[in-house]
């Protein structure tokens, strides 16, 4: 297995503006298992993993946690395991890209208009967080989305970061239940509009027992990528639906 490299777009600055400290000691389990993988992986990134693009995304791709040989590898997020495959394979299609993606993070790639951030921004023990650590992390997703002054959509990859997403814009979850393929109309905490897309997540287990398609993930781009071309300052401009706050297509 490959050390870790510094991650791209975060090398001299780390931790970027709004991150947290590499030893950030919110979550005492998670704290317990980076010290645990620093002595197992000295070579790994073994910290929260920052956030991935620039910050005049108007997509912001919200993911649930680092995995263990992925982004916690890295230090990039859905980069070093199966997860980013279709990801970034996706973005490159959709034009959210640019360069090669090559499973490292000096491999050059580089993301337009888009930035990718996790909702748990430390490895959870086999990729679970509690809900006790969504909480605790929810702040840097708030102090994210609010400096992210172009952002447009969210994209929430699977139930728990569709819930921390939700609860970081101010709104209640009953309200926006998940639903793949979903795209809601919501504000934000400073009443700024914004769309939030939902999507199972792009993981092994979903692609491969089918839960998640290539088609089917591509569907929610092409979602994402029409409602970008609405005017901004009116992304409710489609008709909605019966379901509160749904916009049809
Ligand atoms: S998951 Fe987030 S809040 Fe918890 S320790 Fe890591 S960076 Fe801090």
């Amino acid at each position: 297995m490959p050390p870790a490299l510094t991650p791209a777009g975060h090398g001299k600055g780390f931790p970027a503006k709004g991150e947290p400290d590499a030893d950030c000691a919110l979550c005492p389990r998670l704290v317990r298992f980076r010290q645990q993988n620093r002595s197992l992986y000295p070579d790994w990134h073994n910290r929260p993993v920052p956030s991935f693009g620039g910050e005049d995304a108007c997509l912001l791709i919200v993911g649930l946690a680092p995995g263990l040989r992925g982004a916690n590898r890295t230090g990039r997020p859905f980069t070093g395991d199966f997860a980013g495959d279709l990801l970034y394979s996706t973005l490159d299609r959709f034009g959210f890209s640019g360069g090669s993606f090559d499973a490292r993070p000096d491999d050059g790639l580089r993301l337009v208009d888009c930035r990718i951030a996790n909702a748990v921004r430390c490895l959870p023990p086999e990729n679970k967080p509690i809900g006790a650590e969504v909480n605790a992390c929810r702040p840097f997703l708030e102090d994210e989305i609010s400096r992210l002054k172009g952002l447009r959509v969210v994209l929430a990859l699977g139930v728990v970061a569709h819930g921390t997403v939700v609860r970081a814009l101010g709104r209640k979850k009953k309200d926006f239940p998940f639903r793949h393929g979903a795209l809601y109309r919501v504000s934000d905490q400073q009443g700024r509009p914004l769309v939030l897309a939902n999507s199972y997540h792009c993981s092994r287990y979903n692609t491969n027992t089918g839960r998640l398609t290539p088609a089917m993930f591509e569907a929610v781009f092409t979602g994402i990528r029409s409602t970008l071309v609405q005017p901004s300052s009116n992304p409710g401009r489609k008709k909605l639906s019966k379901r509160k706050g749904q916009l049809s297509n």
